[in-house]
């Protein structure tokens, strides 16, 4: 703009400057002829009042006056004889020159007594401008000038103008280069943020008017996206699912801690980046491609911290447009873990029942085809009881933990129970068995109470001390021992056992999971029992440690909450 400004007002200057210029050779040139028409008359006046005066004169002396008149002036001078011949002439050799009455000053002079007029001249070829007076005694005389004298002046006067001109021209370009930077200045200082705080010219006070109404527009619509980002953000950093924003050429415009965090990538900034950068898996490129194509696409993946994440791909679609596409990301770890112990669990309950069943039917068989000795028909019969009774306790156990697993979700009615009572009950059931392997029982209880669902606790323990008989060697010992600390009851069931290898630890509690199967087979059992106690000791909110050495025994502590949440 200032360089804009600066050039026009040059131009406009040089513009100026050279019109002036022809307009000044113009006037000069008016001036100079006027002038050298009053000379001319001037000189024709005093020239001829000089002949007159030396009448006397004959016309050798007169030729001579003009003579020297002709040479002491740039002027020519001419005397014509009444019927137009040409006496003399001071530029011209007057014999030479033509008859002079049809010349139209001449003409007039006769009949005026002086006359004036302005042609090129046929004697000398320029534009002349000539005066003509009747003299006394007839004759005429005529003085002219050319107005190539009035050009030739002109021309004298033609560097120094020009001189001044182009002083002028650079004087203008400085004084316009000084005038725009001032008249830019104030406007280059504007405050755009208040702009009706500036005092400067009239003319801008609409353009600060208008700009001040779109800053105000400006501001109330950046506060009320500040807003919905806020709230928007605040949705999105509080959820556990991951989500993420892209545009059409799958670039993040918005991602949550949670996506950043399933997908294992540094809390930095990825705006404006890549989802590549975020993911490079192959799999999960092609299913954007397709989405921003605009079809819902669905992928699985496993993350570097093995979790299992279930990927939503939506394409977002303004006015039938794709305008870019929204990412859920889902952690179905837990879904997936559930998912394939259900497998494993149907593939072992059909393991399970086949084996007692294989027993069962082969035992029958040999029966039923008259194999068998009569003596031995007992034995196979008990055999066929034994197996029998194992499979309806693997089908109770089974059918146990079914319902275990649905209720989990459903609200359980606790009852506040004192947890001694229920050890009593126990020690009743488990005595007959105790004694079979001559193993001690000793209670070490106080009465403590809890909020339980007590048939469930009951069962719990009772699985407990079972195996602490049963995993014992004969005089055994099995300890039970009540305590308590701030809100929680501590339960230990301890023997002096066989106890469990440290590689066994950490699976007796899954389902189906025996420790020496070879020994296990001697001694009755699902291995669902500590699946069983896990399960419900976890309804109640509660723990289950073990410490354990092989050959010294084991000790099984369950930690429970003497309170239950009321809202349960
Ligand atoms: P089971 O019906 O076989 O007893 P459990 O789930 O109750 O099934 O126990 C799983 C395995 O844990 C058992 O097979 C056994 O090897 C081991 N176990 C459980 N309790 C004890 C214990 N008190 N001492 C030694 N081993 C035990």
């Amino acid at each position: 703009m200032k360089r804009k400004i600066k050039m026009r007002m040059c131009l406009l200057t040089i513009f100026t400057c050279i019109v002036t210029f022809y307009a000044t050779l113009a006037a000069s040139y008016k001036t100079a002829s006027i002038r050298m028409e009053i000379d001319t008359m001037r000189q024709a006046s005093l020239v001829a009042a000089g002949i007159e005066n030396i009448e006397n004169l004959d016309e050798d002396e007169q030729k001579r006056y003009l003579d020297a008149v002709g040479k002491s002036d740039r002027s020519r001078v001419t005397l014509i004889s009444k019927d137009g011949a040409v006496i003399y002439d001071s530029n011209a050799d007057s014999s030479k020159m033509s008859n002079h009455l049809d010349r139209q000053e001449i003409y007039e002079a006769i009949h005026n007594g002086k006359g004036e007029a302005s042609r090129t001249s046929a004697t000398l070829g320029h534009q002349t401008y000539y005066v003509a007076r009747m003299l006394k005694n007839g004759n005429i005389l005529r003085v002219s000038n050319t107005t190539d004298l009035v050009e030739d002046d002109l021309k004298k006067a033609f560097p120094q103008l020009a001189m001044i001109i182009f002083m002028v021209v650079v004087l203008s370009i400085y004084i316009a280069s000084t005038l725009t930077k001032r008249l830019v200045k104030p406007i280059n200082e504007i405050n755009l943020k208040k702009p009706l705080e500036n005092d400067i010219y009239e003319e801008i006070s609409p353009l600060l008017h208008k700009i001040h109404a779109q800053n105000n527009k400006i501001d109330e619509q950046f506060r009320k996206m500040y807003h919905q980002q806020v709230e928007l953000e605040a949705i999105t950093s509080n959820m556990s699912e991951g989500m993420i924003f892209l545009d059409r050429n799958l670039r993040v415009l918005s991602i949550n801690n949670a996506a950043k965090k399933l997908l294992s990538v540094p809390k930095c900034e990825f705006i404006g980046q890549s989802i590549i950068s975020l993911n490079r898996e192959q799999g999960f490129n092609e299913k954007l491609k397709q989405t921003v194509k605009g079809e819902k696409t669905e992928y699985r993946m496993t993350n570097n911290n093995n979790k299992h994440l279930q990927i939503f791909n939506n394409p977002v679609q303004v006015d039938g447009k794709i305008r870019g596409c929204v990412i859920l990301i889902v952690d179905i770890s837990e879904k997936y873990a559930a998912e394939q112990s259900r497998r494993e669990f149907t593939a072992n309950v059909s393991h399970e029942l086949k084996t007692p069943l294989t027993s069962i039917s082969g035992y029958a068989e040999i029966i039923s085809n008259g194999i068998a000795k009569d003596q031995d028909i007992r034995s196979f019969a008990d055999k066929i009881y034994k197996e029998a009774s194992r499979l309806l306790t693997l089908v109770d156990d089974i059918i146990k933990l079914s319902q275990l697993d649905e209720k989990a979700q459903q609200t359980f009615k606790f009852e506040r129970v004192d947890i001694s009572s229920i050890i009593k009950k126990i020690r009743n059931n488990i005595k007959v068995y105790a004694d079979k392997s001559k193993i001690k029982i000793h209670v070490i209880s106080k009465c403590v109470s809890l909020d339980c669902v007590p048939r469930m606790l009951e069962e719990a323990i009772e699985n407990l001390c079972s195996n602490a008989i049963k995993y014992n060697n004969e005089n055994g010992n099995v300890w039970i021992c009540i305590s308590e600390k701030d809100d929680k009851v501590f339960i230990e069931v301890k023997d002096d056992g066989i106890g469990i290898a440290e590689n066994d630890k950490k699976r007796i509690f899954e389902r189906f999971y025996r420790v020496d199967k070879s020994h296990s087979r001697i001694v009755d059992g699902t291995g669902l029992g500590l699946a069983i106690v896990r399960h419900i000791i976890q309804i109640h909110g509660g723990n289950i440690d073990l410490c354990s050495k092989e050959g010294e025994g084991s000790v099984f502590i369950v930690s429970l909450p003497k309170e239950q949440n009321k809202n349960q």
